[in-house]
């Protein structure tokens, strides 16, 4: 069946909510609107449709609005519901989600009074094709015929379903039922590969659920993400000296951080480098773009992505206690063995195996465009432009990613991680939502205006 519309949004999450909110918020005239998506309705992404409540946010209430002059918009709903929350809290993504799921009723409301047509529609989307008059947009449910396409298809995640381990090889930790363990005598010894967010995630379901049982942690770092202070204080927060790192090659940048996040506030000084963040990306090599997102990420990610406090604090307990234990190792493979799962292993430059009852795979998100057969699809025929390292693509000062024979296309978050570097939190995504849905309206307004002058001519 084919469908079309002016304006298609591809991808429900965080991201795709926050540029429909914008243009139904701005919009002053009627069109219509596609949302697709290959998950449900309301599940926004992987990040915000985790049900367990030990799962946390790791940026505070006060700063996870969706709307890019209303910073505070999700601790002012938290705060109408709950008087105990405070601005500085990280509350459970379960209730971010009931957050987003409000904002997305009220906005659907609000397009209805518009007279703006809106449609869902669930589609895993193959592929963008430009024809005429329009954009033609594939779909494993039929084609979309749109003028503005809106690229927000976010994080694309290493661990994929796997059917050859079985089901003690776990991929999505998140709705792994982790109660279900308290009766089970067969599962003691549970091995967590990865150690980022999604893999204190786990831990956490693991160290809470009521199962009493050994945590290995095997990971090529074997650090886990740091921990924000217990209570944020902003003012800590000072404008960093230009000159100590603008122009510097990545050694130049690091040496600065080095002096200024020196002792206990030290995520202060991380934090403070924030605004600076893509000039800095900018002006760095190649080279050193490479050598950032390759050798350092994970040490940056750790640093710069911290988990609240309480959950740090809970993991390291349990290293204390024995419950937890980390392992520099990488993990090269997964074989089923009877009632568990043999992890191959490469620790310390030497080949081993070692077989848990329960294996939970967290190895984050993958930026490398290669992975989004999407985006490959649209690189390859050559009307939307990689960046030039191997993560992602490239957007104009108007996050356009093409604009031509059919129509345009813009894009957010994740997808240009590549040009951008700091594009993957609520507080860039709404900034960059609230572009992407003036410069919608505004091409809109303008097009609208051709066809009128055309028709009265
Ligand atoms: C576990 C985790 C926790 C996080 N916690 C926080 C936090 O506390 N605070 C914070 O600021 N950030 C956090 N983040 C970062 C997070 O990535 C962003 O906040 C935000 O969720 C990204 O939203 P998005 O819409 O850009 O991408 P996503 O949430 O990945 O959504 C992408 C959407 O696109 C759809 N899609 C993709 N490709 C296609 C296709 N080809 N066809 C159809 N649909 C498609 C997907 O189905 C999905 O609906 C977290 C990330 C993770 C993974």
């Amino acid at each position: 069946m084919s469908r079309t519309c002016d304006i298609a949004i591809i991808g429900g999450g965080f991201s795709g909510l926050a540029v429909l909110a914008n243009i139904v918020r701005t919009a002053a005239r009627p069109f219509s609107i596609i949302v697709v998506s290959r998950d449900a309705e309301t599940v926004f992404g992987p990040a915000y449709s985790t049900p367990r409540m030990e799962h946390l946010l790791n940026v505070r209430a006060e700063g996870m609005g969706l709307f890019d002059d209303d910073h505070r918009g999700f601790y002012t709903w938290a705060a109408a519901r709950n008087k105990n929350v405070k601005p500085h809290e990280y509350l459970p993504r379960r209730l971010f989600s009931e957050y987003l799921t409000e904002i997305r009723k009220d906005t659907l409301a609000a397009a209805k009074k518009k007279s703006i047509a809106f449609e869902f529609l669930r589609a895993e989307v193959e592929d963008i094709i430009p024809a005429e008059a329009t954009l033609r947009i594939e779909t494993d449910q039929g084609e979309i015929a749109a003028r503005d396409i809106v690229l927000a298809i976010g994080n694309t995640l290493k661990a994929k379903e796997d059917n050859s381990v079985g089901a003690r090889l776990v991929t999505d930790v998140w709705r792994y039922d982790y109660e279900s363990l308290k009766g089970q005598t067969d599962v003691k010894n549970v091995a967590v590969v990865g150690s980022g967010l999604t893999a204190l995630d786990s831990i956490i379901s693991l160290l809470t659920c009521g199962w009493k049982g050994k945590i290995t942690c095997l990971s090529g770092s074997a650090l886990l993400p740091q921990a924000h202070p217990p209570v944020y204080d902003s003012t800590q927060i000072k404008r960093p000296e230009r000159t100590d790192f603008i122009g510097k090659s990545l050694s130049g940048v690091l040496k600065s951080l080095r002096k200024t996040a020196r002792g206990p506030n030290w995520p202060y000084a991380i934090d403070s480098l924030r605004p600076l963040h893509q000039e800095l990306w900018t002006g760095f090599s190649k080279r050193d773009r490479l050598r950032l997102s390759q050798k350092y990420f994970n040490l940056w990610n750790i640093h710069r992505h911290r988990c609240a406090a309480e959950i740090r604090a809970q993991a390291d307990e349990a290293r204390a206690g024995g419950t937890l234990e980390m392992i520099k190792a990488r993990c090269t493979g997964f074989r089923p063995v009877e009632n568990g799962v043999e992890v191959a292993l490469l620790q310390g430059g030497q080949p081993k195996a070692q077989v848990f009852d329960l294996v939970f795979k967290c190895i984050g998100v993958n930026y490398a465009v290669a992975n989004n057969p999407l985006l490959m699809k649209l690189i390859d025929k050559g009307f939307i432009k990689a960046a030039d390292t191997p993560y992602g693509i490239m957007a104009n000062e108007q996050l356009r990613v093409y604009e031509g024979k059919g129509g345009t296309i813009h894009a957010l978050g994740t997808p240009l991680f590549g040009q951008l570097f700091e594009t993957t939190a609520v507080p860039e995504l709404r900034h960059q939502a609230a572009k992407v849905a003036a410069d919608v309206i505004a091409s809109f307004a303008g097009l609208s205006r051709s066809r009128e002058a055309g028709a009265g001519g």
